[in-house]
């Protein structure tokens, strides 16, 4: 059956890689009948591969020995890719970081709250310290880590400079060139609600998906966007800064220097503070978010209406992009009244055919999308190139 025409396009070598990967481990002469290919291919193929490290060789245990003595044959597998890439998450008010496979499966993760915003220098020794910490418990070295994405609350240009107003004490730094000073490992780095975006296509609601505005809503409004499956960073990292989208002329000034952002308007601090004046018990988000699960009126009605002021301005976002999916994260995003304003606005305000081509969904990962995303970044830049299967 294995003849070439069930191989249009692979090259000899992929074809070999591609039995080993989707069958497993294999002997020489069940590569021959597998694949198609010559016994002088593969066993110049096989070779060559065992050089390079990419396949192993082991004694098939499992073949009992026969009456005459004859030896098992020898099995040959993928080599397992050594190493494991390391992703961080710094928020404004916490620190995620966790240690991956090369596969991506997660083997460890820690946890820190922290004022990021009050200091690039104390917050960067903090993740130092949590990166020595996983290294640790997970049992491998810095040498083992092959890749760094590392996210952070503002925006980050191509040359790994924060550009920007919107985090100002980190204003001018080069975070990823301060990790280095400190731990010798190098990372990628990028704006947190980029990395969301990243996280949910790699790994969760968007996943598969070609053109999505992923929308991160906690402390502030972050917003990654995904055209033709891949992030648009823009020209200084500021692409899909939604939480500065001016909604009022007149309205109070931002951290970022504009006035009436969005994010000042609307936000989880700004919610918890609209709700408290009504509420004996103090509110949190979390609490706000239970609340309304429980079937409360005004938690719902204020949820709802964070979710339609948002969603006025991703109608705009739908007009212009044409998105087929738009994602909601953050400590707010999965609130279904939160996601019931958002497609509100997007059904009144977009052209009808924009609002028609859009589904509005809650991201798969919560919390974890920009750790992901970071992990996912790590993994572009350390990962081998994948064999086809
Ligand atoms: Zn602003």
């Amino acid at each position: 059956m294995a003849g070439s025409s069930q191989w249009p396009r692979l090259t000899a070598r992929d074809r070999l890689l591609h039995v080993l990967g989707t069958e497993g481990a294999l002997s020489r002469s069940d590569l021959v009948r597998r694949t198609g290919l010559s016994r002088s291919t593969i066993t110049t193929l096989v070779a060559q591969l065992l050089t390079e490290q990419v396949l192993v060789e082991r004694q098939d245990r499992g073949t009992p020995l026969n009456g005459r003595g004859g030896r098992p044959p020898i099995l040959l597998e993928l080599a397992e890719p050594a190493g494991v890439v390391l992703g961080l998450d710094l928020g404004h008010r916490h620190i995620r970081a966790g240690l991956a496979r090369l596969d991506g499966t997660m083997l460890a993760e820690r946890l820190l709250a922290l004022d990021v915003d009050a200091s690039p220098a104390a917050s960067l020794d903090r993740v130092a310290g949590l990166v020595e910490a996983l290294l640790d418990e997970s049992g491998h070295d810095r040498a083992d880590v092959r890749a760094v994405g590392m996210g952070i609350p503002g925006p980050v240009d191509r040359t790994g400079t924060m550009t920007s107003g919107i985090l100002p004490r980190w204003r001018g730094t080069r975070p990823g060139e301060a990790l280095t000073a400190r731990t010798g490992l190098v990372a990628r780095v990028d704006n947190d609600a980029h990395m969301g975006a990243r996280g949910e296509l790699a790994y969760g609601a968007a996943r598969g998906r070609r053109d999505v505005i992923y929308v991160k809503t906690s402390t502030g409004i972050g917003c990654g966007i995904i055209i033709d499956g891949k992030l648009v960073g823009g020209a200084t990292g500021i692409a899909g800064e939604l939480g500065h989208v001016q909604v009022d002329e007149h309205g109070i000034i931002c951290r970022c220097g504009s006035r009436g952002c969005l994010e000042t308007e609307v936000s989880g601090p700004k919610l918890v503070e609209l709700l408290q004046p009504a509420y004996d018990e103090p509110l949190t988000i979390p609490r706000v978010i239970a609340l309304a699960e429980d079937g409360d009126a005004g938690a719902n009605r204020a949820l709802g209406d964070v979710g339609r002021r948002i969603g006025r301005v991703l109608a705009d976002m739908c007009n212009l992009l044409n998105p087929e999916l738009v994602v909601t994260g953050g400590a707010i995003g999965a609130s279904p009244a939160f996601l019931a304003g958002v497609r509100d606005a997007i059904d009144r305000h977009a052209q009808p055919t924009a609002a028609a081509a859009v589904e509005v969904a809650p991201g798969a990962l919560g919390e974890d999308a920009e750790l992901r995303g970071a992990i996912s970044v790590a993994l572009e830049v350390g990962a081998p190139p994948a064999i086809p299967r």
